[in-house]
């Protein structure tokens, strides 16, 4: 367990790394593989049509991707930083005050919270949104993120969306079944982050099952509702996890602050981490520039 608290860290900071410098190649592969995404898109689309009561057609990829994006926070651990903290480990834990302030000055700036159903349902169909809407999420199960995200959210009336890697479930310092059920029961979204959170671009054979399925079929156990959201571990992801998101009942997903697929914008969409050494306005400023751009 100590083993894997640790590294997980390290892990995600390679991502970012591999985020960084696949980029660009993505970008060139997103462009090749446009005819393959388009037959998938539509088979999201058409299977996505059906779980839609209130309209009889969803958006195409075009329409979905000229919409105004909704600031989508991501947060990983809530805690004051231990002396002689590495600069880069300070992207991934805000401190208690800090969380506590982007809190604040979300609410009094007139934020007001909205969850995956109702950005999905924005995206789709056109459903009408707050004047200035936010998500909050919360990636990786970690025991803060109710004790603390929780917390400061309710002073607001916010509700949050919780990624769950399952292999965490009631570890030391990560949430336990009993927190997630109330966090359901509360009216935030559990979805899933994956069975161990390994990323998307390795899996193969049965890895989708154990990653996508496994986790999804552990969080309705706990909550008795339906998984329909995923976050891509590191923000990674690749074209063929679409339809197999798909066929597993998940209706859209989160990527980071890379570019959206062209053709599947429902399983790539954006979020932004908020770094610990951010003040109110920089997380501020960056939503505003993250999310006004293609
Ligand atoms: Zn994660």
């Amino acid at each position: 367990m100590i083993f894997f608290r640790r590294s997980k860290l390290p892990l995600i900071l390679l991502s970012t790394i591999s985020i960084i410098i696949l980029s660009c190649g993505q970008q060139q592969q997103n462009l090749a593989d446009t005819a393959v995404h388009d037959s998938i898109n539509n088979k999201a689309a058409s299977s996505a049509d059906t779980l839609t009561t209130s309209a009889n057609e969803i958006a195409d990829a075009a329409t979905i991707l000229s919409k105004k994006q909704v600031p989508v926070l991501c947060y990983h651990d809530i805690k004051n930083w231990p002396p002689n903290l590495r600069t880069s480990m300070k992207e991934y834990i805000v401190p208690i005050q800090n969380f506590k302030d982007q809190m604040k000055i979300l609410h009094d700036s007139g934020y007001k919270t909205i969850s995956p159903d109702e950005y999905y349902a924005y995206l789709t169909t056109g459903a009408p949104l707050p004047e200035k809407p936010v998500m909050i999420t919360y990636d990786d199960t970690d025991e803060e993120q109710f004790t603390i995200g929780k917390t400061e959210m309710d002073k607001y009336g916010f509700k949050g969306v919780y990624f769950i890697m399952t292999i965490s479930i009631g570890r030391p310092r990560y949430m336990n079944k009993e927190q997630i059920k109330q966090l359901a029961d509360e009216g935030h979204t559990i979805a899933s982050h994956t069975w161990d959170h390994h990323s998307v671009k390795k899996y193969e054979g049965d890895d989708w099952d154990n990653q996508l399925l496994k986790s999804k079929n552990t969080i309705e156990g706990i909550t008795g509702k339906p998984v329909q959201y995923f976050a891509y571990p590191f923000g990674l992801w690749k074209p063929e996890a679409f339809p197999e998101l798909e066929k597993r009942g998940y209706k859209a997903a989160f990527i980071l602050s890379t570019s959206r697929d062209t053709t599947a914008p429902l399983y790539t969409i954006r979020r932004m981490i908020v770094p610990g050494t951010w003040s109110t306005a920089s997380m501020i400023n960056s939503m505003k520039k993250t999310f006004n751009r293609n």
